[in-house]
């Protein structure tokens, strides 16, 4: 059993969801049963933000746990040790599919134009095919489809710069490592629109020349597995994926899944391509870019699930109709995982420039204090900063919104995410390996009142060279909740030191 640990589920009741777990089971968290079968750990997210406490038996996801639960279900799994019998709940997704984990609840509350509502299926992809590939890329950059992880590099030229990169076999990748905590969207889109993931990983290869996709899925997503087998099976059958897909003569491309293990560095472009590899998943150096250099030294397209099914949106509606959406540097629509402190958490497609205010009305939450945008390596902001409108300009997100009312201690939130960062570290550089300990010893230290001025100093010092010298992503981000509240929040810092004038 790994029970999810991370602040939301802490604020939603996990601590006593734990105590209660220990208490049925008569061990403690890293102990095993007497009887050998039932191990209890405590875990970083599991993607279930929207429905916490949370916990996986297995590969089973059990949500909306309480401790009066609790007893229940571990009775049930002593009499009958297959977790799946725990599952008995419907869920509320478009798909019924009984492959699906009925216990998972998608909670899609806004359905915006490009992904979550009805649409044409695979006739993007029909399209494309009736285009030169180079047609296809040109389409995609006259979109403006940037990136939908994060970092919003521009897809379009992704895509022709691993086209124009020499080597004869060319790969597509869908990360689909969703580890970033607070964010569920990936979860929902595998559900909701698999086979719009697949059409725009599809479209991809025909723009690339790729022969080989593969969707690096997160391991907390395993039960989603059988699903997706499920759905490229049938794409195969109506000869979607295969050999000459859709009597398009040599062009021939099929996707596999990789599992990924539960290391959030993965996520990491470099380190999701060494782990597909069978190597461990450590970040590696770029230059060269995946584009140039990637899975197997081959060119290599790593997109987002929710970039690939802008991709195929966009084939069929035309690149006119997608850059008429959201505003003039961020085309198109954003979907957000909301959670926290709010009514309605959940999914919400929203276009780009949408403020941030807004969003949090529509998900039922006042009494804001602070929302972490785009998780743990976004950014914490406070009501100055509600105003803003979600969009790589101004308020860049990939995706997640975690929402702390004024209940809420804004850095035992800071801590909290320090702390993933000190576990999630993969220990290669010195600024990531010993600079987040650094930090978040010292946010410790503030946090007691033992601090001074000169330690907001400090942190602010390390932070900064931790961004700036740290070898990958995780490192260049993890300092953000430091950076950002000292930022954002100053005078909650002010109060806790000694020298506050
Ligand atoms: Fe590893 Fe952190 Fe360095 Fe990235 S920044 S290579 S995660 S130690």
């Amino acid at each position: 059993i790994r029970l999810c640990d991370d602040i939301i589920d802490r604020f939603k009741g996990g601590e006593a969801v734990g105590e209660a777990l220990c208490k049925a089971l008569g061990i403690g968290f890293g102990e095993t049963t007497g009887d050998g079968s039932i191990t209890l750990e405590k875990t970083p997210c599991i993607g279930m933000s929207d429905q916490a406490p949370a916990m996986m038996v297995n590969d089973t996801v059990v949500t909306n746990l309480t401790p009066e639960s609790i007893p229940g279900i571990i009775r049930q799994l002593q009499e009958n040790p297959d977790p799946q019998a725990l599952v008995h709940e419907t869920g509320d997704g478009i798909n019924a599919d009984p492959l699906v984990h009925a216990m998972v609840n998608n909670h899609i509350r806004e359905a915006g134009p490009v992904i979550l509502a009805n649409y044409r299926r695979d006739a993007g992809l029909r399209k494309a095919l009736t285009q030169a590939p180079e047609e296809v890329i040109e389409d995609v950059k006259n979109s403006g489809l940037r990136g939908r992880g994060g970092a919003g590099f521009l897809t379009g030229l992704k895509w022709e710069l691993t086209r124009q990169s020499p080597g004869t076999d060319k790969f597509v990748l869908c990360n689909a490592d969703e580890g970033e905590p607070g964010t569920f969207k990936d979860r929902v889109l595998l559900t909701e629109r698999a086979d719009l993931v697949l059409e725009g990983m599809t479209v991809a290869a025909y723009a690339i020349g790729a022969e080989t996709g593969i969707i690096y899925l997160r391991g907390e997503y395993a039960y989603l597995r059988a699903y997706l087998e499920d759905t490229m099976n049938q794409r195969r059958a109506a000869n979607l994926l295969g050999i000459n897909i859709l009597g398009k003569e040599g062009f021939n491309f099929d996707v596999r899944i990789q599992m990924g293990a539960g290391a959030y560095v993965c996520g990491e472009e470099t380190s999701l391509i060494s782990s597909c590899e069978g190597t461990r998943g450590d970040p590696t150096d770029r230059t060269p870019f995946p584009v140039v250099k990637g899975y197997m030294v081959s060119p290599t397209a790593v997109n987002n699930v929710e970039s690939y099914c802008c991709a195929a949106r966009i084939m069929d509606m035309g690149p006119g109709w997608f850059s008429g959406i959201g505003t003039d540097r961020s085309a198109g629509t954003k979907l957000l995982s909301v959670c926290g402190d709010c009514e309605r958490p959940g999914i919400y497609e929203v276009p780009f420039g949408t403020r941030l205010g807004d969003i949090l009305e529509r998900a039922g939450a006042d009494d804001v204090a602070c929302v972490c945008v785009g998780g743990p390596s976004g950014q914490m902001v406070g009501p100055a900063q509600f105003g803003l409108g979600i969009s790589y300009e101004e308020l860049s997100t990939g995706g997640s919104m975690m929402v702390f009312s004024n209940q809420r201690d804004i850095l035992e939130v800071a801590d909290a995410f320090m702390e993933f960062f000190v576990d999630e570290s993969c220990g290669y550089c010195v600024p990531c390996r010993v600079g987040n300990v650094l930090l978040k010893k010292r946010l410790e230290r503030v946090r007691k009142g033992e601090g001074a001025q000169s330690d907001l100093d400090y942190l602010q010092r390390l932070g900064e060279s931790v961004k700036f010298t740290s070898r990958c992503g995780l490192g260049q981000t993890s300092p953000n909740p430091v950076l950002s509240t000292l930022k954002n929040f100053r005078p909650v810092y002010n109060a806790l030191v000694k020298d506050n004038g």
